[in-house]
């Protein structure tokens, strides 16, 4: 991957981010998303944000390096600490970490007032979706679109969000398994969820030979296996 080809996964989430953003990506590494999608002149402005500095200073040299410094702002922050007010920005993507952490992320920029319920949010949770979703859920987003791919054998999943005029209460199985997805059942949807169950099905035998008492793990896991058969 580099800045001229962009992993399966990244090119996915680019899809998603609408013509002339101001984005601001969030963990950016070595900024290959916002440098690609400039590039490409798909993007009016972006802000680069990094909490480590090795990270940091690889999107530093690699906005350098792509002649992009008056476009694409790179900074040392945690998190959504990296937008300012000024840089209006449109879109926020944040890829390629836990489900939790980005909600966390998301939880501290809002209260911050780093963004407002005004961007469109693209994110790409690695695991830990269903908490995901149900943070939008708890702050009124609304799940536009969702898309789901396999790379070097990784199932990844991809949500965007925004802020809508109505309320949507998803139910269980749309928090776990992604309201779009689930309407949709693909091919790679369906193979995520059979590689699922089978995972939690060899726990499940694990713990029921267990000589300690795991009855509550053991009485989750069976509502889990029995939430996933029926939805494949
Ligand atoms: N977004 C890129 C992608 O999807 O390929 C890089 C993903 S990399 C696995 C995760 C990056 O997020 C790391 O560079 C890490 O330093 C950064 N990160 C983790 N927590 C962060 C936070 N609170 N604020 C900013 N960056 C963070």
């Amino acid at each position: 991957m580099n800045e001229n080809q962009l992993s399966k996964r990244l090119e996915r989430v680019g899809a998603l981010i609408p013509v002339g953003s101001r984005l601001a990506d969030i963990g950016s590494d070595h900024a290959y998303l916002p440098v690609a999608l400039m590039l490409q002149g798909k993007l009016e402005f972006a802000v680069a944000g990094e909490v480590v500095k090795g990270p940091y200073e690889s999107a530093v040299s690699q906005v350098r390096k792509s002649g992009l410094t008056e476009k694409i702002v790179v900074r040392l922050a945690d998190g959504l600490d990296a937008v300012e007010k000024e840089d209006q920005i449109t879109a926020v993507s944040i890829c390629g970490m836990g489900g939790i952490l980005i909600r966390d992320i998301l939880e501290k920029g809002r209260k911050a007032n780093r963004i407002n319920g005004n961007e469109r949010l693209i994110l790409q949770p690695n695991v830990g979706e269903k908490g995901l979703r149900s943070w939008l859920m708890l702050h009124d987003y609304t799940i536009l679109a969702e898309d789901i791919l396999e790379e070097n054998q990784k199932i990844y999943e991809i949500i965007v969000a925004e802020k809508g005029t109505s309320f949507h209460d998803y139910t269980e199985d749309e928090l776990l398994f992604g309201p779009v997805l689930l309407q949709k059942k693909g091919e790679i949807f369906l193979k995520k969820w059979s590689r699922e169950v089978k995972q939690r099905e060899y726990v499940l035998k694990q713990l029921e030979n267990s000589k300690t008492d795991q009855q509550e793990k053991i009485a989750e896991l069976k509502q889990e296996i029995k939430q996933i058969r029926e939805v494949l």
